[in-house]
């Protein structure tokens, strides 16, 4: 048995699960919050323990420095020297990384190239690694890309349609995002729902507080609603998804605004917040539409319509679907926002589904919600993206 941290560092969080590998046995999870702020919070889970404490946290480093210290004072290692391999999780991997990789000087110079696509992200990923890199140097760590399981779309579904000299010089393209999860339910699916069916048709919906949609032939990854960064797609909490790239250009033409406080509010203000006008969080918005909120009832109408459109499409590209998975917060929770989505495509796709058993499978259960006689199964697969980050940091470990 090795021991193998998963983490996720964002600008001002950090989260960890320390496994025990292979057996996936996890020892412990965490998170800092609030990163940057006096009143920080830290947790940590060991076993039926729970550890909370509201303190300043200056920055990441700090965090890894309260990290290791708790570690051994909870008793979870004797030693740092235990944890074999560290396994970042990293958005935008560019068109660079097909795989996890070690995490090495030069891997690590192109996850910082490619900021400029995922600003918040890559750039707090790397201050993550680095601060892990000060207090454990000699430790391996590895890195797991979001992008990386889409790397399998042809040219024809991730080129975008602009002069070409664009797409080559800068790289612009569809990398999408979520992969991760995307990978590890569908692999659950094949295995568990489909027997491992050769050319298994899967399309797996990512409804969290950002969503993607993800159309999955035999395994591998063939069309995906995000696009050059996590914006596109269908509508989310505070992200418009697709729309008319002339919106921007008339948005400021008429308001004054610039490109960039355009861009910041099709990313931080539109979506359920911008449509309904009460919240990003759709369980919020699901309590206003239960008062008649007219606007709430639009945001969720108007979401699943989205949603419905990007699986028709899908449905299309793989020329059928076996499987349709939901998963992440709204997906494993959401009942009433299932119901809406399966509504819109249940007649073309022969669709049948159990409403009683749609309002069961919530709060981290798995199972199938359609019936026997659907034409296409429908899934609620919680996902795991830290147990892949573990898997894949595992295995670089043995085979290095
Ligand atoms: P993230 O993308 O931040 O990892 P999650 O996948 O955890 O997010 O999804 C969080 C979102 O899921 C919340 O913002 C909320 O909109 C939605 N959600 C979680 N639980 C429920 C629920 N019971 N009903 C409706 N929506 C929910």
């Amino acid at each position: 048995m090795e021991k193998v941290m998963a983490v996720n560092a964002g600008s001002s969080s950090l989260k960890f699960k320390l496994y025990d590998m292979p057996e996936e046995k996890i020892i412990c999870s965490g998170i800092f919050e609030r990163i940057g702020h006096d009143d920080g919070i830290f947790q940590i889970n060991h076993n039926d323990k729970k550890f909370k404490e509201i303190l300043p946290l200056k920055d990441h480093h700090i965090c890894v420095d309260l990290l290791s210290k708790k570690l051994i004072e909870m008793g979870i290692v004797q030693s740092l020297e235990e944890i074999k391999v560290i396994g970042h999780r990293i958005v935008q991997g560019g068109k660079y990384f097909n795989k996890s990789v070690v995490s090495t000087p030069e891997n690590e110079k192109i996850v910082e190239s490619l900021i400029p696509l995922a600003p918040l992200h890559n750039k707090a990923h790397l201050i993550g690694i680095k601060a892990f890199e000060s207090l454990l140097p000699h430790t391996l760590e590895t890195l797991t890309f979001d992008t990386a399981f889409h790397q399998t779309m042809e040219p024809q579904d991730y080129t975008f349609p602009i002069p070409y000299h664009l797409t080559e010089t800068y790289d612009i393209r569809r990398y999408g995002a979520h992969g991760t999860s995307h990978q590890y339910v569908s692999e659950v699916a094949i295995k568990k729902y489909l027997n491992n069916k050769p050319n298994s048709k899967i399309i797996s919906c990512h409804l969290g507080s950002g969503s993607s949609i993800t159309a999955i032939l035999n395994g591998k990854c063939v069309a995906t609603s995000m696009g050059l960064t996590p914006l596109g797609g269908i509508m989310m909490g505070t992200r418009t998804g697709d729309l008319d790239p002339s919106v921007m250009n008339y948005i400021c033409g008429q308001t004054k605004l610039s490109v960039e406080e355009v861009y910041q509010i099709f990313n931080k203000q539109s979506g359920f917040l911008g449509v309904s006008g009460i919240s990003n969080d759709t369980r919020d918005v699901e309590n206003a539409y239960f008062k008649g909120d007219k606007r709430a009832k639009l945001a969720i109408e108007l979401f699943a319509r989205r949603a419905a459109d990007f699986i028709g499409q899908y449905f299309v590209r793989l020329g059928g679907c076996d499987l349709l998975i939901f998963t992440a917060g709204i997906g494993e929770n959401a009942a009433l926002y299932r119901k809406a989505i399966l509504d819109n495509i249940k007649e073309a796709l022969n669709i049948k589904y159990d409403e009683i058993i749609n309002n069961e499978i919530i709060k981290g259960k798995e199972g199938i919600i359609s019936t026997a006689s659907s034409k296409v199964m429908v899934v609620v697969i919680p996902t795991d993206e830290e147990v892949v980050i573990a898997r894949d940091a595992y295995n670089l470990y043995k085979n290095q």
